[in-house]
C-alpha cells in the first residue's frame, strides 16, 4: 500500500466576537465546510450575549482558543485603567453578566499557544495580550519569537497580512474581503482574519478567515448580518450607546 494522501484540513480562524451573537452565528452559517476552528480571544466585552457567545463557541468543533484583554477584563484579571471609559462600563457589566460556565471556560484559556504549523497570540507574540500590531516595521521583533510558516493574531479588528522581511515586517495590503494568500513559509506571515462581532475597518461585514492548510492558503471573508438586532440588544441591557453605533459604521 502506498502512502496516502494528506488529508485537507480547514480552519476557521476567528477572532473578536465581543459577545456579537448575530455576527457570530452569520459567520457559522456563513463559513465553508471545516475540520476545525482557531479562536483568536476578546469572546466577550462590549457585546450583549457574552454568555451564549461563549456557549457557542465552546461546542465549535476542534476549538483552539486563546483568552483576550477584554475577557480577562471581565473576569476582574486586567487592570481597567488600561480601558477606555466605555470599555470600562462595558468590562463591569459583562462581569456582572457572566455565568459560573463562562466564566470557568475564560478563565481557563491561555495568551498563546502553538502547533508545529502555526503560532497563536489575541495581539501579538511579543505581547499576546496587549500590543496593536499595526505599523510597518512593528511586527519584526514579533517574527524573531515564532518558527512556524504563519502566526495569527487578532485585537485590532481589522484584516491584516504581515510578511517577513518586507518593509522589516511590514504590512502588504489590502487584506480584502475574498483575497487569497499563500500561507507556504516563504515568506513567514503574521495575519490577522479582522473582527467578527466589531469590525474596525469601515466595512461593518463581519470579518473571519478560511485557512486550508493542504491547499497553503487562507482566505479572508466577509458575510452582512443584522446590525439592527444587535444594536437593539445593546441599547436594551443598559450598555453605552455609542457600542451600538459604532457597528453600523464598522468603527
Ligand atoms: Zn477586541
Amino acid at each position: 500500500m502506498g502512502r496516502g494522501r494528506r488529508r485537507s484540513v480547514r480552519l476557521l480562524v476567528l477572532s473578536d466576537v465581543h459577545a456579537n451573537l448575530e455576527a457570530l452565528q452569520a459567520v457559522l452559517e456563513d463559513a465553508p465546510a471545516h475540520d476545525a476552528v482557531i479562536y483568536l480571544g476578546d469572546l466577550v466585552g462590549y457585546g450583549p450575549n457574552p454568555n451564549e457567545c461563549v456557549e457557542c463557541v465552546q461546542s465549535l468543533p476542534g476549538l483552539v482558543a486563546l483568552v483576550g484583554n477584554h475577557d480577562l477584563a471581565a473576569l476582574g484579571q486586567a487592570d481597567l485603567d488600561a480601558f477606555n471609559p466605555i470599555a470600562q462600563e462595558a468590562a463591569l457589566w459583562t462581569g456582572r453578566t457572566l455565568t459560573n460556565r463562562s466564566r470557568d471556560f475564560l478563565a481557563g484559556l491561555g495568551a498563546t499557544t502553538w502547533s508545529d504549523d502555526y503560532f497563536l497570540a489575541h495581539g501579538s507574540p511579543r505581547e499576546p495580550i496587549w500590543e496593536y500590531l499595526e505599523r510597518d516595521g512593528q511586527a519584526r521583533t514579533s517574527f524573531g519569537l515564532f518558527t512556524q510558516p504563519v502566526c495569527f493574531v487578532g485585537h485590532t479588528h481589522v484584516p491584516r497580512i504581515l510578511e517577513e522581511g518586507r518593509n522589516g515586517g511590514g504590512s502588504v495590503p489590502p487584506a480584502r474581503a475574498g483575497r487569497h494568500v499563500a500561507v507556504c513559509g516563504r515568506p513567514r506571515l503574521i495575519i490577522n482574519p479582522g473582527g467578527v462581532g466589531q469590525p474596525r475597518d469601515g466595512d461593518p461585514r463581519a470579518a473571519y478567515g478560511l485557512w486550508d492548510t493542504d491547499a497553503g492558503e487562507f482566505q479572508f471573508r466577509r458575510v452582512p448580518y443584522r446590525v439592527a438586532e444587535a444594536q437593539k440588544k445593546i441599547l436594551d441591557a443598559g450598555l453605552p450607546e455609542s457600542l451600538a453605533y459604532r457597528l453600523a459604521a464598522g468603527l
